[in-house]
């Protein structure tokens, strides 16, 4: 298997650093060791740096919130969410009343962003990580779901969601279960799509060349890094094994055991 384990040092010379946050910066509610001394070697050597996450359970706001409590200090501009792309997308195609299958949290931001929230005469579905879902709203969006080509989209579709006690049931999970009951899936905006990379290097005018994505699932922030053209580095902290890596067709560039092996190399330089 041609991966790098060695000639980490090449990494500290991006322009560009991309994070995936759940099982890359913390799991749960740890930080893992080494973050925010990372997030301040980044700060003076002046590169940029992006959190991301496919994670719509939480609105940007309450995102911010969350990761400024491990004293991250950052802004909204520093963070790049599934919601993103979503909310872009149904402002250019005009959808305004939406059934949103999402915590509450997230509808504050829906909200916020000028959408009616509804039940009764929706426009679109729209499908996120609902951690508030209850049979009763499943079966209204299967209902929905029947009426013929009615729009139906999703924040991310990731199947299953890392947690201190292992993992529970993300977008992509319960997509599943809508799916078993309609056969219908819904269009997808969050990582994989090289568009949540693309977006920002192109108003950065920076070569994907010059950025690096760390994640720990191969399936979106390995796919999406080496779609978009950037480097890619696994980390080993999430839900990723080697052999793991040995078995799928999306190989990271690099590997390493967690991010703070990122702060040794700058270290060292
Ligand atoms: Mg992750």
């Amino acid at each position: 298997m041609d991966i790098n384990t060695s000639n980490l040092f090449e990494l500290t010379h991006k322009q560009v650093f991309f994070f995936d946050l759940d099982g890359t910066i913390y799991l749960g509610n740890k930080l893992f060791k080494g973050v925010l001394e990372l997030i301040e070697v980044l700060r003076t050597k002046k590169k940029k740096f992006f959190f991301l996450s496919n994670n719509s359970s939480k609105s940007t706001e309450d995102y911010i919130k969350k990761l400024n409590k491990f004293d991250l200090n950052i802004t909204r501009n520093n963070l790049i969410l599934s919601q993103h792309p979503t909310i872009e997308y149904l402002k250019k195609n005009d959808f305004k009343k939406v059934f949103l299958l999402g915590t509450q949290s997230l509808k504050n931001e829906f909200k916020k962003e000028g959408f009616e929230l509804t039940e009764d005469n929706p426009e679109i579905l729209v499908l996120a990580f609902d951690q508030e879902l209850t049979y009763e709203r499943l079966e209204k969006a299967a209902y929905i779901l029947q009426k013929e080509e009615f729009p139906y989209i999703a924040t991310h579709l990731d199947n299953r969601c890392p947690t201190e006690n292992g993992y529970i049931p993300d977008a992509g999970g319960i997509a599943a279960l809508l799916y078993k009951a309609t056969e219908r899936m819904p269009k997808v905006f969050g990582k994989p799509n090289k568009e949540m990379l693309l977006f920002k290097l192109d108003q950065l005018s920076i070569s994907p060349k010059n950025a690096v994505m760390f994640g720990d699932r191969l399936y979106t922030d390995i796919k999406m890094g080496r779609e978009a053209g950037v480097t890619t580095c696994c980390v080993l902290s999430g839900e990723i094994t080697i052999e793991m890596i040995k078995n799928s067709i999306f190989k990271p560039d690099f590997i390493i055991n967690g991010i703070w092996v990122l702060l040794d190399e700058f270290n060292k330089t």
